[in-house]
């Protein structure tokens, strides 16, 4: 229990911590956004300048997304529940994700069962974690490959498997991944399977992974019909 504390106490200050940060970096943002608009409307006849000022604006996109993710890290958890359809959550999820999915050249095959039961849920957490899960998937075959995403029910859960063909997880790092910050990528936060850890576990649900190396992830979701 002590170490339960202590590991809680660990997350809220990184959380405090993540807060701070992602504040003080979004007003330098936003007045970046602004002076580009600028240069964009009053050196439209520069050469080069469409190029660069898109460079900056893609810079910044990214900067964007790190800081919502360390907002939505940082944030005490308002919950709301309600009846969802797992199914048509994944169906959501794919449908944004579409245009990311094939420009990376990942394939999805669909394995959802029909008469899955609905559970009660906070959607827009469980979108988030779906999201992360295969966004990381398509960042993990840099190549292209494939993506299972299987969904069936034992006794009162519903289990939902991920499964990709991508550059797989080795032994060390694989029991640090849900670790706040951790990330072997040059640009990543480290963040999306800790805050995906978190929303799984208060759904009373687990999230589970298995990998080889060179080979592929499967990420598994266990969530309570009712939490
Ligand atoms: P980030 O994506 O910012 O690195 P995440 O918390 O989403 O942070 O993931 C943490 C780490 O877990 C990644 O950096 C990567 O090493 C590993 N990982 C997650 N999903 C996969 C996957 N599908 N295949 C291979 N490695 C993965
Ligand atoms: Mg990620």
């Amino acid at each position: 229990l002590e170490d339960q504390l202590r590991q809680s106490e660990h997350l809220i200050a990184l959380g405090q911590l993540a807060t701070g940060v992602a504040h003080e970096l979004r007003n330098p943002i936003g007045i970046i956004k602004t002076l580009v608009d600028l240069m964009k409307q009053e050196y439209s006849q520069m050469s080069g300048i469409e190029e660069y000022t898109r460079a900056i604006d893609e810079q910044v996109d990214r900067q964007d997304t790190v800081i919502q993710e360390l907002l939505d890290f940082g944030r005490p958890t308002k919950v709301s529940i309600r009846e969802c359809s797992i199914n048509d959550l994944i169906m959501g999820v794919l449908s944004f994700s579409a245009a990311m999915l094939r420009k990376q050249k990942v394939k999805v095959q669909l394995h959802l069962d029909p008469k899955l039961p609905q559970i009660l849920a906070d959607t827009e957490k469980l979108k988030q974690v779906f999201v992360n899960i295969i966004v990381n998937a398509a960042e993990a075959m840099p190549s292209g490959g494939n993506l299972d995403i299987t969904t069936k029910q034992t006794d009162d859960m519903v289990i939902v498997s991920l499964a990709d063909t991508g550059e797989g997880i080795s032994g060390d790092d694989i029991h640090r991944i849900f670790d706040p910050f951790f990330t072997t990528k040059q640009a990543g936060t480290g963040l999306g399977l800790s805050i995906s850890y978190q929303s799984i576990k208060l759904h009373g649900g687990m999230i589970e992974v298995d990998s080889t190396p060179y080979n592929g992830t499967t990420f598994t979701i266990k969530l309570p019909v009712t939490p």
